[in-house]
């Protein structure tokens, strides 16, 4: 292999302060697999010379965004990729003048857009699908999209070392069906290394089978799930993953004994009408840890004096700990949504001292 057959490199950022960078290499024949794999999710949701709108990052040459605009041309569509939204107004006038009927993007910013829509009264039922990626996707945020864009929504996982795509729900909606043709799936003991029983959640670890820049075998992805067992209702043959919920790190032990992630405060906050997004942040006092939570909304007016009482119900980690007072919360705080670029930094519990 030389190096001039290598097409794109990807350095990501981790998010220990030690660790260093990592280098993800492809070369041409590496990226039309994921072309492919993408090709074949969009031609089952679109018509020929339907639009899809990418609010994936494609300023870069093959980027997770420009292999979805190279699938959709190559199915006879049109993509459309001005990248992760920064400017909301732009990015309505894209989803009105285009009316594409599919949009990919971020749970948060797939939901921040559809409110918007919403809030406008613009009649959005010419989107019929969107995939949700490059996040935990609440049941919550799933069926507001819903609502707001009158649209099916799906759910992608893939990575960059997996080449961006990696598996995708389906009309069961109960887990991803993974791209067994190009990556080896197994589940593992994140504390042993050994294989996981079968069914038994445990570390996800991914083997691309035909990678040519840079084979990675057994790659650890720290996200944490487990092979459901029985034949999925949609009767594809392909092995499905329970959606990821949390990663193996950026979880925060409470004196329960339960285990608080972001995802378990999705299921609450996502929840509240009006909400588009949340701050949190946790407090280590060693006696009874604080969590602030500012909730994040388009017209934060609408969001005052919220009854969380009522929502606790749909977070059971959270409300065992509130009852056990392994964990208390502040009063909730307010403010002004801004479209912030989560692709590369995740969503997250701030620790702070
Ligand atoms: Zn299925």
């Amino acid at each position: 292999m030389s190096l001039d057959e290598i097409t794109r490199i990807v350095t990501l950022e981790t998010s220990g302060t030690t660790a260093r960078p990592k280098r993800i290499f492809f070369t041409r024949q590496d990226l039309e697999a994921t072309i492919e794999f993408f090709s074949r999710v969009l031609a089952q949701l679109t018509r020929p010379a339907e639009k899809a709108l990418i609010l994936l990052p494609a300023n870069t040459p093959s980027g997770a965004g420009d292999l979805l605009n190279t699938a959709m041309a190559r199915i006879g569509g049109q993509g459309i990729a001005p990248g992760p939204v920064t400017d909301f107004s732009h990015t309505l006038d894209i989803l009105f003048s285009h009316e594409p009927s599919v949009i990919i993007g971020m749970p948060v910013q797939v939901l921040a857009l559809g409110e918007s829509a919403k809030a406008k009264n613009k009649p959005a039922g010419f989107v019929r699908h969107a995939i949700l990626t490059a996040d935990y996707v609440s049941p919550a945020v799933t069926s507001r999209i819903s609502d707001s864009l009158g649209c099916r929504v799906w759910e992608h996982y893939g990575m960059t070392e997996t080449g961006f795509g990696g598996g995708i729900d389906c009309p069961a909606h109960g887990g991803y069906h993974v791209r067994e043709t190009d990556l080896f799936f197994e589940i593992i003991d994140p504390d042993t290394g050994s294989p996981a029983l079968p069914g038994q959640w445990g570390e996800i670890v991914v083997t691309p089978l035909n990678r040519r820049a840079m084979p990675l075998i057994r790659y650890r992805t720290r996200d944490m799930s487990r092979f459901l067992p029985d034949p999925c209702p949609c009767g594809s043959p392909f092995k499905r993953l329970a959606p990821v919920r949390h990663r193996y790190s950026g979880r925060v032990s409470l004196s329960n004994g339960s285990v608080l992630g972001m995802p378990d405060l999705d299921d609450i906050f996502f929840r509240i009408p009006g909400v588009v997004d949340f701050h949190a942040a946790l407090s280590q006092d060693p006696k009874t840890p604080r969590l602030g939570i500012t909730l994040k909304a388009l017209d934060p007016s609408q969001i005052q004096n919220v009854d969380i009482q009522k929502f606790l119900p749909h977070s059971p980690v959270l409300e065992k700990a509130l009852e056990t007072e392994a964990l208390c919360l502040s009063p909730l705080g307010t403010e002004a949504f801004e479209f912030v670029d989560t692709y590369r930094s995740k969503r997250k519990i701030h620790l702070q001292a």
